[in-house]
């Protein structure tokens, strides 16, 4: 490990991102930011593969191939051969943590207390949280002294508006955490910090911001800062998703349960893993396949998909009082023009009017020259917030 107070010009960064299924991480140089490396590990838990790995380093990882494996082996796989690397001096390490509960509202250090609060919010996302800490722990052990630190997919909604925050339920159960958290925080931290050199002074208005991948969820920026959205307490709220349904009646869960006498993981198993793109097309959760297909269902699927997003979008136009620009964000909303389409198209009303040739080219502002209001579409990117918050937090000038 190169020694902390001397920053060598391959001095890097190591981003982890842990999810349910996956391993994504990245490297990057610490002087400049730039990318070295990024890749990832996928289908953890059935096949795990390699997915690959771009940029400037990316030899570091040709080779041998992963076998079956989990979590565990996996983050240990790529970690062993970032320390095998001879260019690569780490400094420190970031990492994103889904769920940072009442308390954290900015990137930590990571400590033992941190650790152990962090453990103790696994049950507000027990499919993240733990891999998310088994992360920060093999890092530990093949670098004890490497400072680390823990991003939350929570934070950057913390400062929402109390009344954003509230359900209308018992206030002892409020105090007690039962808020609406928001996710996708980092997604909408990097829109945040490009979103001004692309829309100029707009970026500081009243934004919309669509993270529309796997998971998806609206939020409404107003200053750059979330003010409203669509995640509640769990990331099972808001928008219709791969395979989760949204936003339902709380109503017909209870239904299901003391009426049709369903266990509540049986529910759950529905909600989270059987509903969505997935439950309503009954083909497929991946957007791509419902695209080229004619099933009727399909064609449904896709339409539900486009309308809950436009409902939700008059959602957060009332909270923020009017609109200034709208961004697309994550694989749908990257790249699929159709989608985009529909969904501007019930937009249509606030004053959004796409430019067809530059929506069918992904460009970056995808709105007609006179439109009222303008459209983006920028990748996301959860690795560079956090490397950002590493150099501020671990490793200040
Ligand atoms: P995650 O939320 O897991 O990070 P992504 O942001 O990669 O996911 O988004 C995955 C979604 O993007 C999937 O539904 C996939 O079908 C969709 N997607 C990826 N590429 C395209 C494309 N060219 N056209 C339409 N949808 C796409």
């Amino acid at each position: 490990m190169t020694d902390p107070k001397t920053r060598s010009k391959d001095a890097a960064i190591l981003v982890l991102n842990a999810g349910s299924s996956s391993v994504k991480f990245a490297l990057f140089a610490a002087d400049t930011l730039r990318p070295l490396c990024r890749g990832g590990i996928e289908g953890i838990g059935s096949r795990a593969r390699f997915g690959g790995a771009a940029g400037e380093q990316a030899h570091l990882f040709e080779g041998d191939l992963l076998e079956e494996s989990n979590h565990e082996a996996a983050t240990h796989w790529l970690l062993d051969r970032i320390r095998r690397a001879d260019g690569i001096g780490l400094l420190a390490a970031g990492h994103r943590v889904v769920h940072g509960g009442p308390d954290f509202s900015a990137p930590v250090v990571i400590d033992d207390s941190v650790m152990a609060r962090l453990e103790s919010l696994i049950p507000l996302a027990p499919a993240h949280q733990p891999h998310n800490l088994a992360a920060i722990r093999a890092v530990t052990s093949a670098w004890p002294s490497l400072p680390q630190i823990a991003c939350f997919d929570t934070a950057f909604h913390r400062a929402m508006p109390r009344l954003a925050q509230i359900f209308a339920i018992p206030h002892a159960l409020t105090d007690q955490g039962f808020v609406r958290y928001g996710f996708h925080g980092l997604s909408y931290q990097h829109i945040a910090d490009v979103l001004p050199g692309i829309a100029g002074e707009r970026a500081m208005g009243r934004v919309i911001v669509a993270h529309l991948g796997h998971g998806a969820s609206l939020c409404a920026l107003h200053k750059g800062r979330s003010v409203a959205t669509t995640m509640g307490f769990t990331a099972l709220d808001g928008l219709m998703m791969g395979m989760r349904c949204g936003a339902i009646d709380a109503g017909l869960v209870l239904h299901l349960i003391e009426q049709r006498g369903m266990a509540p993981a049986e529910v759950s198993e529905i909600l989270n893993r059987r509903s969505g793109l997935l439950g309503v097309s009954g083909i497929s959760n991946d957007a791509r396949t419902l695209l080229v297909s004619d099933d009727p269902r399909a064609v449904e699927a896709l339409d539900l998909f486009a309308y809950r997003v436009v409902r939700e979008a008059g959602s957060m136009m009332a909270a923020l009082g009017g609109l200034d620009a709208f961004v697309f964000t994550a694989g749908i909303g990257e790249r699929s023009a159709r989608i985009r389409a529909a969904i501007a198209q019930g937009l249509a009303w606030t004053g959004i009017r796409l430019d067809e040739a530059r929506n069918a080219a992904d460009d970056t502002r995808i709105s007609a020259d006179d439109a009222k209001t303008p459209l983006y579409v920028i990748p996301a990117d959860e690795e560079l917030p956090i490397a950002r918050a590493v150099i501020s937090r671990a490793l200040p000038a």
